[in-house]
């Protein structure tokens, strides 16, 4: 059983090491107004922190849920908002991306996936739907639906690298969190 999600709250932007990110999604029961609240929620997320695609649990809810625009700033949209979506096909061919993670700030690798899928999943309407999808969209939808399984971009470089990304983040996010400590302004 989930927890109704709480509007008050607002959705936050889970960091790495946060174990959320680390744990799998249980599928959405049925598409109701508070999923599909939900949804629109996490694109306004991803708008304001200017990513091409977010997944639940990256704001700590653990729901198979997605959302992506990976068109760029001249032709935006149209959104995909999908719940429990899941890989159909996958193509033999391979594309490579210089991916990046709004829960692994600052950090890029290039990823090797399938170019090209077709995925399954419900709309936000609770319609059943499937699409094709190739390069960046086919690997967005990868990167997302891997974030509902525990899965991060940064699990298919090197342990060496990895872990030296993994550390960038946590030094940046320490000093972020020190000068947030320490406003600095007028002490009387
Ligand atoms: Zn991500």
């Amino acid at each position: 059983m989930i927890a109704p999600y709480n509007d008050a709250m607002g959705l936050k932007l889970h960091i790495v090491p946060d174990p959320v990110l680390r744990k799998v999604a249980a599928p959405v029961a049925g598409m109701d107004k508070d999923t599909a609240r939900f949804m629109h929620e996490m694109l306004e997320t991803m708008y304001e922190n200017r990513g091409i695609g977010l997944a639940a649990p990256q704001v700590g809810e653990l729901r198979r849920v997605i959302v992506m625009d990976v068109a760029d700033e001249q032709k935006s949209g149209p959104a995909l908002m999908m719940a429990n979506p899941e890989i159909l096909w996958r193509s033999e061919e391979r594309f490579t991306y210089n991916e990046g993670c709004l829960s692994i700030p600052g950090q890029f690798a290039e990823v090797t996936r399938p170019k090209r899928l077709r995925a399954g999943f419900y709309d936000v309407g609770g319609k059943r739907r499937e699409i094709e999808a190739e390069d960046l969209l086919s690997s967005c939808i990868q990167h997302e639906i891997d974030h509902l399984n525990g899965v991060l971009f940064v699990d298919y470089v090197s342990k060496l690298k990895r872990d030296m990304m993994l550390k960038r983040v946590a030094k940046t996010q320490a000093r972020a969190a020190a000068e947030a400590a320490e406003p600095g302004g007028r002490v009387f």
